[in-house]
């Protein structure tokens, strides 16, 4: 790349860190004009104007997403490529007494310099080499990539062939509202416009992936994420005959030493690995003290994708607490065992049984017995979006609970269902034509750029991120898995899975190089991201329209 676009680069990048705009806050809607702004100065969108506009996220704080579409005047292709980055950052408490400079990052680095840091930020701070700020690193930088090519690209339109858009997104670092939003607006546009979508390129962050790692990545296709959860009912008693009860904390320990970090549950896809599922919650919903063990408990997980599909994770998940439940019983009638030799007493097997069942399996269940049971599910649902500060993650909770309580059945049980968000994972294949004209591109790029770097691409970003929003599974059984199984789809959470079926695209994240992502030593690497990072995007969006 040129000396010309690098400082351009740069330039935008520190203009948009200094709108700080912390996710969730009005300052989102800084950025968002910032972006606006810069776009509006250029030649073409004066020319123009109706290729640059917002799109409103309908939310309380007004927040928008602005779009940027680019025109090539050397033919009427219809070919486009899509290019988002998001305009949010995460919060700037991490920086203590420093929090007034988190968004002038030259400022911040004298700051910096005062400060005890580790041997490795204070090497990076003190080389020349590293800009440090809030958002600079994700992703403000991948924001002024895409907008300084583009106002490169705009300056010669009448030699440029096919079309870029830029969506710039707010809410990424919270609910992804920006993307949601603009989502159907691309596939609007893709309809009456009959503009032909070839992929879609994030510039969010890339960094190492282990200690020593020299590698840059590029990544074909993303990760995907779900949150099986499970609602455990156990049997109360009072702590004074505690062999007449099954507490739903000890079931509830046992699904999480059995799910927990197990790699059983990665998913490999062409050797990439995904991250086993982690715990993100476990408590039981007992609400008072008193002399009774609890009656029922709670836990969901963090679990990631490469190629599990809802109702796959489903079956697995639905399976492994079965394991734990019995494993827990079993644990049990040990104990018992032992406890009743000791106290020489008369030997039986407790009387529980494992059990677990689906979220819809369960409304099957009550629905045998009570046939009105759907609307009073809605009526409840109703009653709960009247809160709006209410968690989604409860808001599912408690509608597991309430159907629970309206079965005969008090049983120990344990109810599988998923809370929301879910984040489909793009797997790029290379089987479809677009997959395969993407990988090429991608390949083509980086074996055409000339670097002391060691330039790798793989499959799988493997951060959570908007690009999973550029696509959705098409078989109608997996969605249902879904949806019935997820409480309070299409009421408090929601995506627009039809658009995203439709957009369909592959996408890849071509990053900025740095370290550190929300935390307060959050920087990038210079050479790499105002110079290679331009170039292999460049590359990639010329070989993508030549295809
Ligand atoms: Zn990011």
């Amino acid at each position: 790349m040129t000396e010309k676009i690098a400082k351009r680069i740069e330039e935008i990048a520190i203009e948009l860190t200094n709108e700080l705009s912390v996710v969730e806050t009005p300052g989102e809607l800084d950025s968002v004009n910032k972006i606006f702004e810069i776009f509006s100065k250029m030649p073409y969108y004066t020319e123009n104007p109706e290729d640059l506009f917002f799109v409103e996220t309908g939310d309380k704080l007004g927040r928008k997403s602005v779009v940027a579409v680019l025109r090539g005047k050397k033919s009427s292709s219809k070919k486009t490529v899509v290019m988002i980055g998001h305009t949010d950052t995460v919060g700037i408490s991490d920086y203590g007494n420093l929090q007034e400079y988190a968004n002038r990052p030259y400022e911040l680095m004298e700051k910096l310099k005062e400060v005890t840091l580790s041997e490795e930020v204070t090497r990076d701070l003190n080389s020349g080499e590293y800009l440090f700020g809030r958002g600079l690193f994700d992703m403000k930088t991948g924001d002024a990539i895409i907008m300084a090519l583009m106002e490169e690209i705009a300056s010669d339109i009448e030699n440029f062939e096919g079309n870029l858009i830029f969506a710039g997104v707010c809410d990424e670092e919270g609910n992804s509202g920006g993307m949601l939003s603009v989502v159907p607006k691309l596939v609007e546009m893709q309809e009456k416009e009959g503009l032909e979508y070839l992929a879609l390129l994030d510039t969010d962050y890339m960094t190492s992936e282990f200690e020593g790692d020299e590698n840059k990545y590029v990544y074909i296709g993303t990760v995907g994420k779900l949150m099986p959860s499970f609602y455990v009912v156990g049997k109360e008693t009072h702590v004074g005959e505690s062999f007449k009860g099954i507490d739903p904390n000890q079931i509830a320990s046992h699904i999480t030493s059995r799910i927990n970090l197990n790699p059983e549950f990665c998913d490999v896809a062409e050797g990439e690995v995904s991250l086993p599922p982690i715990t993100l919650h476990q408590r039981d919903l007992k609400t008072e003290y008193s002399v009774q063990i609890a009656k029922s408990a709670t836990l969901f997980f963090n679990y990631a994708t490469h190629c599990s599909t809802p109702d796959e994770v489903l079956v697995k998940m639905k399976n492994a607490a079965n394991e734990a439940f019995q494993e827990a019983i079993d644990t049990l009638n040990n104990r018992y065992s032992t406890f009743c030799e000791m106290a020489g007493r008369k030997q039986e097997l407790l009387p529980w049984k494992a059990r677990t069942m689906t979220y819809e399996e369960l409304l099957a269940a009550v629905e045998k017995e009570n046939a009105s049971v759907k609307d009073i599910m809605d009526e409840y649902n109703g009653e709960l979006m009247k809160d709006e500060d209410l968690d989604p993650r409860t808001f599912s909770l408690r509608m597991v609970e309430k159907l629970h309580s309206l079965w005969s059945d008090r049983e120990p049980v344990v109810v599988v269902y998923f809370s929301p968000p879910y984040y489909p994972h793009i797997y790029v294949e290379g089987t479809a034509e677009k997959e395969k004209n993407l990988i090429d591109a991608v390949a083509e790029a980086v074996d055409s750029t000339k670097t002391d770097y060691r330039l790798v691409y793989k499959k799988f970003f493997p951060y959570i991120s908007d690009l999973s929003y550029a696509a959705a599974p098409k078989d109608p059984a997996i969605i249902a898995a879904l949806k019935d199984n997820m409480p309070g789809f299409g009421s408090k959470y929601d995506l627009p899975l039809e658009d995203m079926q439709k957009l369909d695209l592959p996408v890849l994240d071509i990053g900025s190089f740095g370290k550190d992502a929300h935390k307060f030593t959050e920087r990038i690497e210079k050479r790499y991201s105002f110079n290679v990072a331009p170039e292999l995007v460049y590359k990639t969006v010329m070989n993508l329209l030549k295809k």
